[in-house]
């Protein structure tokens, strides 16, 4: 894949300049016929990507490594220490139950964690403008304008989300501002260009109610400078900056992302799903390429499912507005252990759940709350 910027179709990074989008003249769309459009939405063109030839033939993976695979079992020592460790860290949690309590069973189970990333790249073009400033103007006269899926442009790194700009070769055109036609400058709406307005202070009556003085504000005038343009009666035009006419030009709009899908194998704790999404696991299985295929012949048949699944979905998703340009499917396993204990009387439960053994407290005994809710 070439996509570094070649010199004939060069295109000009507008992330930091350009104005905000303006709906096209009717005129201007005319003037590039050589353009494909194929959707179109408020204004925007999306064009779809040219479709990929197929890749490569399923592979058979050996997975006896992953039978191989133990994650360490969390022992009686290991458990208090992971709970004294989180209420030491927490102001409201006292050490003394942490300290105190029996251990009365661990159970541990260890689940895995698919995960999907898609890389993906769409387009999208629309018309926009700026102040014209008698630089060159690259206009259809110098050639058609490539289509959008043609145009190279520098690729972020992988996996790192952006959104850029650029402008389209070939497709500038000058026009007179649209907004204060040509002037550069139009009526200030503050004194509708007389340069004064009634005096605040005594509403043009030139003296204050019940005073027989002159209004010092207006020296008695009734009317005051309009702050608003500074008496000049007019404003420079925001829209051509005083310029009076505009470069317009079709900008493409590059958004780079990330998608993912994720799933957590089956399992009987009542460790809460959010936690586990988030665990840290230890990898298992990674799988990085431009297209990845659907992971079949996993001993534990959701993993295999869920690859399945995940690839499909991101598919129906992504094709055809935008272009995969790199996925990545990793397996990874999360142990979690359920602690029964028993304090002062009663049993309680906690969780202990991935590789750095953070902790999930349900009801912990010694909690106590002072400074942390009163302030
Ligand atoms: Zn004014
Ligand atoms: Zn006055
Ligand atoms: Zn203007």
């Amino acid at each position: 894949m070439d996509r570094d910027l070649s010199e004939d179709d060069s295109v000009v990074d507008l992330s930091f300049e350009a104005e905000s989008p303006l709906a096209p003249p009717a005129e201007l769309l005319e003037r590039l016929p050589s353009y494909d459009w194929l959707f179109q939405r408020g204004g925007q063109q999306i064009m779809f990507p040219p479709l990929e030839a197929p890749g490569r033939p399923l592979e058979q993976r050996c997975w006896s490594s992953f039978l191989e695979h133990r994650v360490p079992l969390v022992t009686e020592e290991v458990a208090r220490e992971a709970l004294l460790s989180f209420v030491s860290s927490k102001c409201c949690y006292g050490s003394t139950a942490a300290g105190d309590l029996i251990i009365q069973e661990l159970k541990q189970q260890t689940l895995c964690r698919y995960r999907l990333e898609t890389f993906s790249e769409s387009r999208i073009s629309e018309w926009t403008f700026q102040p014209f400033t008698n630089q060159s103007v690259d206009g259809p006269q110098r050639g058609t304008s490539p289509r959008l899926w043609d145009i190279k442009v520098q690729v972020p790194p992988m996996f790192q989300e952006d959104t850029r700009k650029f402008q389209v070769p070939h497709s500038s055109l000058v026009k007179e501002c649209h907004k204060c036609h040509g002037r550069g400058r139009y009526k200030c709406s503050g004194c509708h260009g007389a340069g004064m307005v009634r005096c605040p202070s005594c509403s043009g009556a030139k003296r204050k109610a019940k005073q027989s003085r002159r209004c010092q504000m207006c020296s008695g005038s009734g009317r005051r400078r309009c702050s608003t343009c500074s008496g000049r009666g007019s404003k420079t035009c925001a829209t051509c900056k005083g310029e009076k006419r505009l470069l317009h030009f079709i900008q493409l709009v590059i958004m780079w992302k990330n998608s993912l899908f994720e799933f957590v194998s089956e399992h009987r704790l009542n460790c809460p799903r959010e936690l586990l999404a988030k665990a840290k696991g230890e990898s298992l299985f990674k799988d990085e390429n431009t297209a990845v295929y659907p992971i079949v012949d996993f001993p534990l048949r959701e993993i295999s499912l869920a690859s399945q699944r995940g690839i499909a979905e991101h598919s129906a998703a992504l094709s055809p507005r935008a272009r995969v340009l790199q996925q990545r499917q990793t397996i990874e396993l999360i142990p979690v252990t359920e602690v029964h204990y028993w304090y002062r009387g009663q049993t309680y439960v906690y969780y202990i759940y991935g590789t750095d053994h953070r902790v999930h407290v349900v009801d912990y005994p010694d909690r106590y709350c002072f400074g942390c809710t009163i302030i």
